[in-house]
């Protein structure tokens, strides 16, 4: 089979490759889509990020959908078109075992330290595969890894009814929770972004988009000059300390974005304003990917304006040059 395969920046390899065989516990997944995201265009330019050196070349993609083609242990019908979970975790640590697989100190992630999904075909866990219903189109199913990004980031925000919403940064995790926080209660969502498309999208939706330059006025009007109830980061560390200037004392800040980086952090006004600053890792398939899925099914997220544009596997490297280049680019999907 063919498959995208990681050898170093921007070197990038469609090759020749064994299709995988699933043993007991695993499916084999038939790849019908897979979404290109922040953290792979940052292996792209600079990695390895966070690919282990002995697992190179890798096979990128972790924003999969497909259709199960085998199950040895029948767990899954072939045919049935799925959500391939890809956060793995060891399965014998002290997290692994209370199903919190998003904190394993290890934390294997198909498509970031495993083979993952750009490929014709790859492995899964049968166990944590979610269902697809089949009303739920392609291209819209495969935006059900960023929106469980989002699902999770917002758990962690707590009760949004009455709160002046702040996302600071509007690519397609922020844009997925400002669709999210918009069908809450919320008074106000504000999406802050530099490009100018991204906060179009965002207006259209119907939250109040502003650039970054003009955030600290626009929270303030909105606030009494108080700052935001809920900041929710989707940017990355750059921006965090951003984040605390936007919020209100006693606001919740959750950092969903993030770079392998240290980062100074205004702490007296985390401190002495009492904030609640909450990191947000990935997902769960059994709570978040499972969500994502059922609100991609009802249209409370609505991913078609995301969608740039679709392209072959064997064009994933002019994708990413596409992506590299262009910041007006949200999601591109390849099609193997
Ligand atoms: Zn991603
Ligand atoms: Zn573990």
């Amino acid at each position: 089979m063919s498959a995208v395969r990681w050898y170093g920046p921007r070197d990038l390899r469609v090759e020749a490759v064994a299709t995988p065989r699933p043993s007991a516990g695993e499916v084999l997944v038939r790849v019908e889509r897979v979404g290109l995201c922040g953290s792979d265009l940052e292996e792209y330019r600079e990695g390895p990020v966070s690919i282990p050196p002995d697992a190179i070349p890798l096979t990128l993609g972790h924003e999969v959908v497909g259709t199960v083609v085998a199950c040895p242990g029948e767990e899954v019908a072939v045919g049935t078109r799925v959500i391939p979970d890809v956060v793995v975790g060891c399965r014998h640590c002290w997290w692994c075992d209370r199903n919190q697989e998003g904190l394993c100190p290890d934390l294997p992630v198909r498509g970031q330290q495993q083979d993952g999904g750009l490929a014709e075909y790859m492995l899964a866990d049968a166990r944590t595969t979610v269902v697809v219903p089949p009303a739920v189109e392609l291209d819209v199913a495969a935006f059900a890894e960023p929106c469980a990004v989002a699902v999770r980031a917002l758990r962690k925000a707590g009760d949004l009814t009455g709160a002046v919403v702040c996302i600071y940064g509007a690519g397609t995790v922020g844009l997925s929770v400002a669709q999210a926080a918009l069908s809450s209660s919320a008074a106000a969502v504000v999406a802050v972004d530099p490009v100018a498309s991204r906060r179009r999208l965002a207006s259209d939706f119907g939250a109040i988009a502003c650039s970054p330059d003009e955030a600290v006025t626009v929270i303030r009007d909105l606030t009494d000059g108080r700052g935001a109830d809920v900041v929710l980061e989707c940017a990355g560390v750059p921006q965090a300390p951003a984040a605390v200037e936007l919020s209100r004392r006693g606001a919740t800040i959750v950092l969903v974005g993030f770079r392998a980086d240290r980062l100074v952090l205004p702490w007296l006004d985390v401190v002495l304003g009492e904030r609640h600053l909450i990191g947000s890792a990935a997902h769960l398939w059994d709570e978040d990917v499972t969500a994502a899925v059922a609100m991609l099914a009802r249209g409370t997220f609505n991913p078609r304006p995301l969608h740039t544009t679709t392209m072959p596997l064997t064009e994933t490297p002019a994708a990413f040059q596409h992506l590299d280049q262009d910041p007006t680019v949200l999601k591109i999907l390849i099609r193997p």
